[in-house]
């Protein structure tokens, strides 16, 4: 693709919003100004390919598409069927998977439409059968009733939120948590590592309908056989939500044991993290829950994006072809450089290591609070996100974690030897910033205390490391 190409096609976009919106055009243009300009190690971002942005602005958005390829509620939607079709298809023979649902429009999306189909294949409710037999608009007041008082006790056993679970595998703060009985399983508090042993146990004494494996947090591989063998036996549905490390599924570099589409009954996952693609989500499964799994639109899911979905089949046919797994190798090589660079310096990690695409710190070594280190890396041009470590004295808000991920700067180009100068910049920031005082003289945990001078330096430091490596070389925004 030649970069005049893509430059066009920016600036001719840009053009016509501005016709319209300036201010849009604006921000839009401002966006990418400030993600040339900053080091991401937000673990859950990345770039997604021009070509894959370029699939989403057009008409497909245009239609309304309820239902499924050849099946839809409404006339005229071939090339949605079209799109459709290619964004399964690449996805079934990306990860091996029988069962592809593309149209989950982000990652709880995708994870709500896996337990909706696995309560309807697992759970005897007549209110549940009549609700899935219908339109969502259909049901009566009588018939929600019916459907809460049946679902209402079942149990997920899930990864605590503290030692990296999500929010969406049976928290309170999310509808799963609404939907079922929970019970968490953490880590070895020794090592920080998922103990097999003590999940065995958990799942023998409460005895869940659902058993699900997958984190935001852990830097740690998952073996997904041992998992499934408990789920096993219990007589658990094992589900696996690889919406952080689906990348390095994609990329054959997590296989065997550690490849969850095998193992899992059921896997969710985004599709814009390490994956690379657009905003967005969808399921895999094998044909047993593929009928429950493809009535997720309309039962929770709005009408699907079809240009979002031709955005996927882009972003999965770049997932195919074997740069894919050189880009997914590096990630994990960029993260294990980033975390011996930060051990060698004095920091305390969560495990000791990793081997994924994430480093968790414990920034209490530093004295701060998570929420303090984000700030003054952010202060000092470092983007990454607070995060709750196990067993947290700082609790979910202030936190005592900073997690950073390499996705994104190994998309840029960036290497094992910017990922050394990268463990520098964080180290001094984090080893120079100071916690700060309330007005009454007690500590605080969200203030901090950073020469705005050392903030200055990091910042053009941080610059200077991603000027050899420009984001989006091919568009020139002019
Ligand atoms: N599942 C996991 C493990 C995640 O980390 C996230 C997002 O951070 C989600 C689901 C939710 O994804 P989304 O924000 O696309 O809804």
């Amino acid at each position: 693709m030649s970069r005049n190409a893509e430059s066009t096609a920016f600036r001719s976009a840009l053009e016509v919003i501005r016709g319209v919106e300036p201010r849009v055009a604006e921000a839009i243009g401002a966006e990418l100004a400030d993600q040339r300009e900053s080091l991401k190690l937000i673990a859950s971002e990345n770039y997604a390919s021009p070509a894959t942005l370029l699939a989403m602005g057009n008409w497909l958005s245009d239609k309304y598409a309820e239902g499924t390829v050849g099946r839809r509620f409404y006339a005229g939607c071939q090339n949605v069927d079209t799109v459709e079709a290619l964004a399964a298809e690449h996805a079934r023979e990306l990860f091996g998977a029988a069962h592809a649902y593309v149209q989950p429009h982000s990652g709880i999306d995708a994870n709500l439409v896996a337990f909706w189909a696995i309560l309807a294949d697992r759970v005897e409710a007549p209110a549940l059968k009549r609700a899935q037999a219908r339109h969502v608009n259909d049901l009566t007041e009588q018939d929600w009733f019916a459907l809460r008082r049946e679902l209402g006790d079942q149990r997920m056993l899930g990864m605590s939120l503290d030692t990296g679970g999500h929010l969406t595998h049976g928290f309170r703060p999310n509808i799963s948590g609404k939907m079922f009985d929970q019970r968490s399983y953490g880590t070895d508090p020794a090592t920080g590592l998922i103990d097999y042993d003590r999940v065995a146990e958990a799942a023998r004494e409460f005895r869940p309908l659902v058993l699900v494996a997958g984190y935001s947090a852990y830097p740690r591989k998952v073996n997904f056989r041992i998992m499934r063998e408990i789920a096993d036996s219990v007589g658990a549905t094992f589900m696996v939500d690889m919406a952080h490390f689906a990348g390095l599924v994609a990329g054959k570099v997590f296989t065997g044991d550690f490849d969850p589409v095998p193992h899992a009954h059921i896997v969710t996952t985004t599709t814009h993290k390490s994956l690379r693609g657009p905003r967005g989500g969808l399921v895999l499964c094998g044909p047993e829950l593929a009928d429950q799994v493809d009535r997720g639109c309309p039962m929770v899911l709005g009408g699907p994006l079809p240009h979002v979905m031709a955005a996927k089949a882009v972003a999965l046919a770049e997932a195919r072809r074997p740069d894919f797994a050189d880009y997914a190798g590096r990630i994990v090589d960029n993260a294990q450089a980033l975390a011996e660079g930060l051990l060698r310096r004095g920091a305390t990690l969560v495990t000791g290591g990793t081997d994924n695409h994430l480093v968790l710190i414990d920034v209490t070594g530093y004295g701060l609070t998570g929420r303090q280190a984000e700030q003054a890396l952010l202060d000092s041009g470092i983007v990454t996100n607070r995060n709750a470590v196990p067993q947290d004295p700082n609790g979910a808000w202030y936190t005592s974690g900073i997690r950073i991920g390499t996705p994104a700067l190994t998309t840029r180009g960036l290497g094992t030897a910017e990922m050394d100068t990268t463990a520098e910049l964080i180290h001094t920031v984090l080893s120079q910033t100071g916690a700060g005082a309330n007005p009454d003289g007690t500590a605080s945990k969200a203030k901090y205390v950073l020469d705005p001078a050392l903030a200055d330096k990091i910042g053009r430091q941080a610059s200077e490391l991603l000027a050899g490596f420009p984001l989006y070389p091919s568009v020139d925004l002019g």
